[in-house]
């Protein structure tokens, strides 16, 4: 897989507006916020889609979902709620290939997504 520019990011061969960072894991501010709150939460071991998850990356997806839950106390959007979204491939319009989830708050979001 050909490094990604999170991987850059990760490696701080381009700049990002980092959140969070331990061991395992990045968040930084997305670039192109689709909401007043727009958070890319990404492992640093570079994983194209979810299709190529395996069993052995079940407790950093967890550690994702954790760091997620706990960054929307901080940003203040936990009572009133948000969104947490991975797109897979073209049809849900995946751009950057190594995973990453979308945290989307501060707005109310619809529902079915269009
Ligand atoms: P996706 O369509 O799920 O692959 O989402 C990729 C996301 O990465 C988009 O929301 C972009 O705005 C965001 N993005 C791309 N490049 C950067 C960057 N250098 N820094 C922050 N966010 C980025």
């Amino acid at each position: 897989m050909a490094e990604s520019i999170f991987t850059k990011i990760i490696k701080r061969e381009i700049p990002a507006d980092i959140v969070f960072e331990d061991d395992d894991i990045i968040a930084i501010n997305d670039i192109n916020p689709q909401a007043p709150v727009h958070i890319l939460i990404i492992p640093k071991k570079e994983i194209a889609t979810l299709n190529d998850l395996n069993e052995n990356d079940a407790n950093l997806i967890g550690k994702i979902i954790l760091v997620a839950k706990n960054l929307a106390n901080q940003k203040g959007i936990a009572e009133d709620g948000y969104r947490l979204l991975v797109n897979c491939n073209k049809n849900a319009g995946q751009t950057v290939f190594h995973i990453h989830f979308h945290l989307l708050g501060g707005r109310v979001f619809g529902w079915p997504p269009g």
